[in-house]
């Protein structure tokens, strides 16, 4: 058939010859989007395997933009594979999915990410999975839980509303004793806190699997959703990454690009909250409406000795992510503590951390655990996470609204 000369010439738009010349080299890297993947022959499309990432097939399965993230979040976390997932949600549930068939059980810490006990209450529970929530503060418990049809674990330093550092060193012993897959949820952390798979840097203890909610300061904006999920074994890595693919989930180029322009940048960012969530849970711990700060790295807080034995262990300072939770006295109503809330300014409502703008949210600790626990103190509880601002006008912001909404 003849090209028709009146109509301007788009296969030659598409096949366009040109291509800029190589050695292109600049601060961020080139961004690559695929769903279709070319191949020379038929032959290579058949040989091709992406599992090791030595090539590429489809864009679900890998472009050279999402490995370079994989590779870079395993040089901050220490893990040898990496699977890029939709969400930090997307990361738990595929572990589970990849992890557990009908009959097993998976034992998940009280004060875990509430999404991952909802779960585990609802479609895992549908597929005959069962599950228990073990005492994050008592290994002896977690222990007592294991049976034969234990097959997951899941752990998480610490609890990211009560913020209870466990024993991790001593809950990884047991999994590792009892031959339980064990799973960390390392968003507080981040690759920064500890090495999740080398605890005591001995190369001696860690977990098995570390998800990671790249949406809180990998991104750092408050503007990207995306997870994910870590390994230093290869067949359980594949047993993952089949998993995911059947799953079909996938991340976009666009979302991945702004992850890896804000990573350089983690280091910095994650101090820099660190520093401001201390400087206000001390002002806070002296004032009269507050019954108790929660921070791992707060003398008295619960779990505090483990934050010291993993994060500032060998005289190091010891990094913690920038929130903090603080009981307020139970003479509040939990109507006075939402008014607290709205009356802050620079704090906005809204869940998530790590990004530019300082969040508070109100939490029911009794709707969420199984009962009270000893360890904290009646009230209600407030969580807070650090933005990029000032600290004296945030403590300036807290201030005000404790004297309009909590008087003493
Ligand atoms: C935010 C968060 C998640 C879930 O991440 P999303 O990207 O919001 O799905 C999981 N675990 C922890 C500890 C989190 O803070």
């Amino acid at each position: 058939m003849k090209n028709d000369s009146a109509a301007p010439d788009v296969t030659h738009l598409i096949h366009h010859p040109y291509t800029p010349p190589a050695d292109f080299e600049a601060p961020q890297p080139g961004i690559f989007k695929a769903s279709t993947v070319y191949f020379p022959s038929v032959a290579a499309m058949r040989q091709r395997e992406w599992k090791d990432k030595s090539s590429y097939t489809y864009g679900l399965h890998g472009t050279p933009t999402t490995y370079l993230l994989e590779e870079r979040l395993c040089a901050l976390e220490g893990g040898a594979q990496c699977v890029l997932v939709p969400s930090g949600l997307a990361a738990l549930s595929t572990v589970a999915l990849a992890t557990l068939k009908t009959g097993d059980e998976v034992l998940l810490p009280d004060n875990a990410y509430g999404p991952n006990k909802a779960l585990a209450e609802g479609e895992l529970k549908a597929f005959g999975i069962t599950h228990q929530f073990y005492d994050p503060l008592s290994p002896a418990d977690l222990a007592a839980r294991i049976t034969p049809r234990t097959r997951l674990v899941w752990l998480e330093a610490p609890g990211s509303v009560s913020m209870e550092f466990p024993d991790l060193l001593t809950l990884v012993r047991i999994c590792r004793e009892r031959r339980v897959l064990c799973a960390l949820d390392n968003t507080w952390g981040a690759g920064l806190a500890f090495q999740p798979f080398d605890l005591l840097g001995d190369g001696q203890w860690g977990v098995d699997i570390s998800a990671h909610a790249l949406t809180k300061y990998p991104s750092g904006g408050g503007d990207v959703l995306m997870g994910s999920i870590m390994t230093r074994d290869k067949a359980l890595h594949i047993q993952i990454k089949l998993c995911h693919m059947r799953l079909g989930l996938g991340v976009g180029a666009n979302d991945v690009e702004m992850v890896l322009r804000s990573l350089p940048s983690i280091g910095i960012r994650y101090k820099a909250q660190d520093d401001t969530a201390r400087a206000l849970a001390t002002w806070f711990a002296a004032q009269p409406q507050c019954a108790q700060v929660l921070h791992p790295a707060w003398p008295g807080s619960p779990g505090h000795a483990h934050w010291q034995a993993v994060c500032a262990r060998q005289g190091r300072p010891g990094w913690a992510a920038g929130l903090f939770s603080v009981m307020l006295s139970e003479r509040y109503t939990s109507a006075q503590v939402d008014a607290f809330c709205d009356c802050l300014k620079l704090f906005k409502i809204g869940y998530s951390w790590g990004g530019p703008v300082s969040l508070v949210v109100p939490y029911d600790i009794g709707a969420m655990r199984q009962s009270w626990p000893a360890h904290l103190k009646p009230g209600t509880l407030v969580r807070f996470s650090m933005g990029l601002e000032s600290a004296q006008e945030l403590q300036q912001d807290l201030q005000q609204a404790l004297t309009e909404a909590l008087p003493d």
